[in-house]
This record gives structure tokens, sequence and C-alpha cells, in this order.
């Protein structure tokens, strides 16, 4: 099934100047860039969109991360998009992710780990209504 999910190129990777290269993995892996900008989350803005996180000890320090500067949100659409992009990411600490995941190349620990993933067809719902009006879509 054709799907979309939400990336996040997490604030570490913009300023590491790999957000480049890791569109390019998007795009080299058959994923449409449906929608794509740049943009500084408030520390309340990042505490909104992680809410599912709002119990977790990392909770403050993930917002405080995800606020700190700019980041490029993105809208990938490819067959089971979710799930391949999960798969090219690698897992949350990049010190357990596969050799070749985004992750595993651009991640220094589980707090500053590059990009991030829509887990699930409900989350990828809400994540991409979070950033983006239906004008914003490339169809
Ligand atoms: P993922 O980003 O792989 O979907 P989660 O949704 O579980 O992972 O967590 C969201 C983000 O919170 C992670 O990407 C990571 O930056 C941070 N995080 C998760 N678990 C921890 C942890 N145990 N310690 C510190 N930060 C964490
Ligand atoms: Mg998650």
């Amino acid at each position: 099934m054709i799907e979309r999910t939400l990336s996040i190129i997490k604030p570490d990777a913009v300023k590491m100047k790999v957000s480049g290269n890791i569109i390019n993995i998007f795009e080299t892996n058959g994923f449409q860039i449906l929608a794509m900008k740049k943009i500084h989350m408030s520390y309340k803005q990042a505490q909104d969109f992680y809410k599912e996180h709002q119990a977790r000890p990392f909770y403050h320090d993930l917002c405080t991360f995800m606020s700190s500067g700019p980041v490029i949100v993105q809208i990938l659409e490819k067959e089971n998009a979710i799930k391949a992009n999960r798969d090219i990411m690698g897992a949350t600490n990049p010190a357990d992710a596969d050799t070749g995941t985004i992750r595993k190349m651009y991640g220094e620990s589980i707090d500053n780990n590059a990009v991030h993933g829509s887990d699930s067809a409900t989350s990828a719902v809400r994540e991409i209504g979070f950033f983006f009006s239906e004008l914003e879509i490339v169809q």
C-alpha cells in the first residue's frame, strides 16, 4: 500500500550539514518528497509534538533538543513508507543501529539521533497534520 510518513531531520543533523545527504538517502530509496520545509520549533511546539512521551524521564531533554535549532520536516511517500523509513533510519539508539542506516551514519547518541520517523499509520496522519496543511502537499 502506498503510504505517507513524516520525517524530521533533527537539529544535530541540520547543524552538521548532513541534511542534503539524508535527503539523498530518501530519494535513492524511492521516496517521493510531497512536502518539505525548514522550521525552528519552540519548546512548547516540541512538547506538543512529542506529547505521547510526556511521562518519560527524557521528555524535557527531548523537547529542549528538538527546539535547540532548525529542523527539516518532510512528508515522504512510497510503498509501505512508514516501515521503509524506520528501516533506513535504524534503531533509536545509534549504538544499536545497523550499518548503513541514517542513525548509524549520523547519530551520535540516543538523544542526538539525527532523524525522526512516524511509527504507525495513526501517528503519521497526526504528525503530517501537525506540520502541514493540505495546500502545502504536492500531489
Ligand atoms: P524513535 O524516535 O525511534 O521513534 P521514541 O519514539 O521511543 O524513538 O523516542 C523519541 C525520541 O526520544 C528518540 O528519537 C530519542 O531521541 C529520545 N529517546 C527515546 N528514548 C530515550 C532514552 N531512553 N533516553 C534519552 N532519549 C530517548
Ligand atoms: Mg517515536
